[in-house]
């Protein structure tokens, strides 16, 4: 795989490789990046920050790999302290996370645990208040993708896992995180374009997706009285553990993100220089938005 250069021009088409017979391997969810091929790009070899977010105290969930590596290594070169979560199954990916974030000489910590409990929730917001100090950035990427063909396949037990993973973990993680936040702070969430064009075989992540989208829009404007913002990022196919694990089925990753206009997969590298700039003061007229990543599948 092609490394992202951050500044230097390319053909966007030809900066990654299209995907291939590689792409059809799966592993067991929660997968790893570990064991991810080929592997993907977080912009550990290319990222390069310029003090955007100097002394910002960040949390992150799914940190540990796929975009939210991405993200927490961006974050961590601009110059904030972060906290990234995952679960405790993901610890060899957390780690591997951690030690690059700590790389870029700012305060790194990984607090492991189920987002999809509400008393966690509250307690990864109090932890990471005490490990760094306060709250700036919460950003809630962490998400459960599992593909059903049939409606009559698809279990009430996954589709309430999917709704707590995706949607009420971010209502509880915003509810601890607000009164901890100062005005400037930002709150930024992973949607999806499956929240505007949603597949049939993930009806629970697609409508969680919407919520998502709603869920967004609506805090922004309950929240902007106390100076702070909430957006979201939606990713069009992105090459992370999560397609792997359940995410497309087996015999679809072949063909992996060859669909959208720009015939290639995105790499998580691509989607963190729209965290940060939501997360930094240059997005302060922005709330309320939704900025699509999604080579080509424009948002409506
Ligand atoms: P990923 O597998 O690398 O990241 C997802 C993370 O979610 C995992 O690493 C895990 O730590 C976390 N997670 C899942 N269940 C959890 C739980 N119960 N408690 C704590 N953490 C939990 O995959 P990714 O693609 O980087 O996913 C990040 C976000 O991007 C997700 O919200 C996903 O829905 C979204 N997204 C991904 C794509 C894509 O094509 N990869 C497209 C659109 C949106
Ligand atoms: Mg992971």
């Amino acid at each position: 795989m092609a490394k992202r250069n951050q500044f230097c021009m390319q053909d966007p088409r030809t900066q990654y490789s299209t995907g291939n017979t590689h792409y059809d391997k799966s592993q067991p969810d929660p997968a790893l990046d570990a064991k991810l091929s080929p592997g993907a790009d977080h912009g550990e070899d290319s990222y390069q920050g310029s003090g955007r977010l100097q002394g910002r105290k960040a949390l992150i969930t799914g940190g540990d790999s796929g975009i939210g590596r991405a993200v927490a290594i961006a974050f961590a070169r601009e110059g904030a302290d972060v906290v990234i979560n995952y679960l405790p199954s993901e610890r060899q990916d957390g780690e591997t996370a951690l030690e690059q974030l700590k790389q870029a000489d700012v305060q790194a910590w990984a607090i492991e645990g189920d987002i999809s409990d509400e008393q966690f929730c509250q307690s990864l917001v109090q932890q990471t208040k005490d490990k760094l100090g306060g709250l700036d950035i919460l950003v809630n990427n962490a998400g459960k993708q599992q593909f059903v063909a049939e409606l009559a396949d698809l279990s009430s037990e996954q589709f309430q896992k999917t709704y707590a993973t995706n949607v009420f973990a971010m209502f509880w993680l915003s509810k601890a995180a607000v009164p901890h936040m100062p005005a400037g702070a930002s709150i930024i969430n992973t949607t999806s374009i499956q929240s505007y064009q949603p597949s049939a075989g993930l009806l629970d992540y697609a409508s969680s997706k919407s919520a998502i989208t709603g869920f967004t829009k609506s805090l922004a404007k309950m929240l902007i009285n106390k100076g702070i913002r909430v957006n979201a990022v939606a990713p069009g196919p992105i090459w992370t553990p999560l397609q792997q694990s359940g995410g497309q089925p087996a015999e679809k990753l072949q063909q992996f993100g060859q669909h959208v206009p720009l015939g290639r997969p995105g790499q998580p590298a691509e989607l963190a220089p729209a965290y940060v700039y939501l997360a930094s003061q240059e997005s302060s007229y922005v709330t309320a938005e939704v900025i699509g990543v999604t080579g080509g599948e424009h948002l409506p």
